[in-house]
């Protein structure tokens, strides 16, 4: 064994003692609980009816949450109840309880009233990650649930063929199990855009319902806080102990081999990203007013591994602009680098991020400040009004769904733009910041479809974003933009130096203590997008605009097969679509070099939607090709489509189900029900958002 030989080894050693030890270092996958500090729960049981007993909690909101929406309408909820009804209520994640004694809660704890849950349905109508051993409980281990009453509201996307099917599915599963619903189960719906106004709605008839059923008596929802904070004027941010936006709190003052290891060796992961170096960052369009950009993460320096398909997470920051904005109509701008401590008020809260810390953090690396402001916020926020006109205004516009929608909504205001429009610009200089941090959603990852192969390059990653910028008619000078891409944006104008690049949003590229200089943290998610396992099957791809971001993977992958000597790659069919050849043509010198490697085994076909009269896209090129389609399911073929869920994919399956029932002379039942069969086969792949 050489040198090189024992060092690998030893990093595996300590990789897997860091993992398997990892639950009791930090946590659990709990994504709050890695920054659980000394004031926070104290239980050391997981046991949900001990934790309550222990808490003194009658009520318990579970969420069954992939990307933090369904966790934050379940501690939305949970603070509501207990207010409204004067019931003690604990939230947990499905996956940081057992449930062994859940059936016995009504003997344990007498005076229990309800179990709610807020059920996200993710992918093809599947559980999110946290969700998955909830329902293994519930067809395994759950015998009885008599007696148990319980609400739901699921949370899903019209768009998608399996429309909140986890919390139908849960409903179903408790009901069979004797659980009570009460209520209907809510349905929110992220496809029209309406999930807001659907909680709120459901929410309201459901209280009444409550109150009557469990004969639970009304009050005025007062804020009852959750955590204090208190300023620490002792104390300075440069002191090393306080955290300025640290990935997590490994990433503050690290100093024993362990924690320094840590930041190498991990385990990273969804609670423990990677600070990963961003490099060859280049704009694949060109255009003056929109931008794509192709950036690389290099995962030399770590064990971090990828498969071709695979998603990469990325941890934005917000940007100065939009940070300034809110520190300022609260009053907090002279105050941003105040370090401030937090303690949890409640046994069976985990405080939401590391502390000590600032102001100018919190806003800027924990909570999700830019996108559109709900009613819900601002009606819970309305008791903190600056002044009675403010009141009068704010209980106008947030009391009606249409006034909300028609003064607030359609002018893409954000909390900052919010709070100035209803007070007339004065300071909402009363609001205690601990509710800001319990009524702000958590600041969450974006995901990007890896356009690298692992085969051809194992230790970097390729993305390729589209940078989210709108101009909005009024204000015509007004952007609406997205945190992620435009702090992408950034890191590309400053490694490339163009300085002509007039950018609408600047950001901290540095970071905290100068950490993040050209680096983003990072974890990455596997996925179920992937070749067939046998080179030799023949792929058809369609992926319009940024959808062609995995199947570059595919086609890199099949280049390296080539180049490694394998002479059997079966056939590559890629059907791609944008604007216009000379304007948005992603990676368009790229295509030639690759069908170059791969010879007749690779065709590519184009759609131009704005070259001609009548629009073109992938879904009429393949129904132009339809016999090349059906001859290559014939040979196994399979079939991925990968990009925007709400109309292109859509399409592109009814053409296919049209392909079908044209080349095979059947009837569109027949067909629709062959498409669905190369589903089932795993033979249909699609990667969309
Ligand atoms: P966000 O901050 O999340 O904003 C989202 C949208 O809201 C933007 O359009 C923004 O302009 C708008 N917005 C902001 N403020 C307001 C307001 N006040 N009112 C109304 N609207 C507002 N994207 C790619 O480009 N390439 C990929 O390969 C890719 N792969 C993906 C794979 C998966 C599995 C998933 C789930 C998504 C993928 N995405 C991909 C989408 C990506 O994750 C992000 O959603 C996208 O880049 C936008 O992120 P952002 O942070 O820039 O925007």
């Amino acid at each position: 064994m050489d040198v090189l030989d024992l060092s690998v080894l030893i990093a595996i050693l300590i990789a897997l003692i860091a993992y398997t030890t990892k639950d009791k270092l930090w946590g659990g996958n709990n994504k709050s609980s890695n920054y659980d500090s000394s004031s926070g729960p104290k239980t050391t049981s997981n046991d949900l009816v001990e934790i309550m007993k222990n808490s003194n909690k009658r009520a318990v909101v579970f969420y069954g949450s992939q990307t933090g929406t369904a966790e934050d309408y379940s501690l939305k909820f949970s603070k509501e109840f207990q207010s409204k009804f004067n019931v003690p209520t604990m939230t947990a994640d499905l996956a940081d309880v057992s449930f062994e004694n859940f059936q016995n809660i009504n003997n344990e704890i007498p005076d229990f009233e309800i179990a709610a849950f807020f059920m996200a349905t993710y992918g093809e109508g599947e559980p999110t990650d946290n969700a998955v051993e909830f329902f293994d409980y519930l067809a395994n281990e759950c015998d009885d649930l008599s007696g148990i009453k319980f609400v739901c509201f699921g949370l899903g996307n019209s768009t998608y063929e399996f429309y909140n099917a986890i919390g139908q599915k849960t409903v179903d599963e408790l009901k069979e199990k004797g659980a009570i619903l009460i209520g209907e189960l809510g349905l929110g719906d992220d496809g029209t855009g309406t999930m807001d106004e659907d909680y709120l709605a459901w929410k309201e008839t459901l209280f009444d319902t409550i109150k009557d059923t469990l004969k639970l008596k009304e009050q005025a929802v007062k804020y009852q806080p959750a955590i204090e904070v208190s300023e620490k004027l002792e104390m300075d941010k440069s002191d090393l102990t306080v955290s300025l936006g640290e990935p997590n709190k490994h990433y503050v003052n690290a100093k024993s081999d362990d924690e320094l290891n840590f930041l190498k060796y991990g385990p990273f992961d969804h609670t423990h990203p990677y600070l990963a170096p961003v490099q060859n960052t280049k704009e694949l369009f060109n255009s003056n007013s929109r931008h794509c950009i192709h950036a690389e993460f290099d995962l030399s320096n770590t064990n971090l591994k990828y498969s071709t398909g695979d998603h990469i997470a990325i941890w934005p920051s917000n940007s100065n602009e939009k940070v300034d904005k809110l520190l300022n109509i609260l009053d907090l701008i002279n105050k941003r680098d105040t370090v401030i401590d937090l303690k949890s008020l409640d046994s069976t809260l985990h405080l939401p991020f590391p502390t000590p810390t600032t102001y100018d953090t919190v806003l800027r690396h924990y909570l999700e400040i830019s996108g559109p402001v709900s009613r819900q916020f601002i009606q819970s926020i309305s008791q903190f009004c600056p002044n009675e006109e403010t009141k009068v205004e704010v209980e106008k516009i947030a009391g009606h769904k249409e006034n909300f929608h028609n003064s607030i909504t359609t002018k893409y205001f954000d909390i900052a733009d919010c709070l100035s429009y209803l007070s007339k610009n004065v300071k909402w200089n009363s609001v205690p910041f601990s509710f800001i941090i319990e009524s702000i959603a958590k600041l969450q990852p974006r995901y990007y479809s890896i356009s690298s192969a692992s085969g051809m390059e194992k230790q970097t990653i390729h993305i390729t974003a589209v940078v989210e910028q709108e101009k909005i008619k009024d204000p015509s000078d007004k952007f609406i933009t997205g945190v992620t891409t435009n702090l992408l944006l950034n890191i590309k104008q400053k490694q490339n130096k163009d300085g002509d690049l007039k950018l609408i949003e600047t950001y901290d590229l540095e970071g905290p203590r100068n950490m993040f200089h050209n680096k983003l943290p990072i974890h990455i998610r596997r996925s179920t997008f992937k070749l067939p396992s046998n080179p030799s099957t023949p792929i058809i791809m369609v992926g319009p605009g940024t959808g062609a971001a995995p199947f570059r993977g595919f086609i890199r992958e099949k280049v390296k097969q080539v180049e490694n000597g394998n002479k059997n790659v079966g056939e590559i069919l890629f059907f791609y679509g944008c604007r216009k050849s000379d304007e948005d043509f992603l990676y368009k010198d790229e295509w030639t070099e690759y069908s170059k490697k791969l010879d007749s085994k690779f065709k590519m076909i184009t759609a131009f939607s704005r070259e001609t009269e009548k629009k073109v896209y992938v879904q009429d090129k393949l129904l132009e090709n339809s016999s090349k389609v059906i001859e290559l399911i014939n040979k196994g073929a399979f079939f991925y489509v990968c990009g925007d869920a709400a109309n292109m994919a859509k399409s592109v399956q009814k053409t296919l189900i049209q392909i079908f029932k044209d080349e095979k002379k059947v009837t569109e039942e027949i067909a629709s029900n062959m498409v669905k069969q190369l589903r089932v086969n795993n033979r249909y792949q699609e990667d969309v958002w």
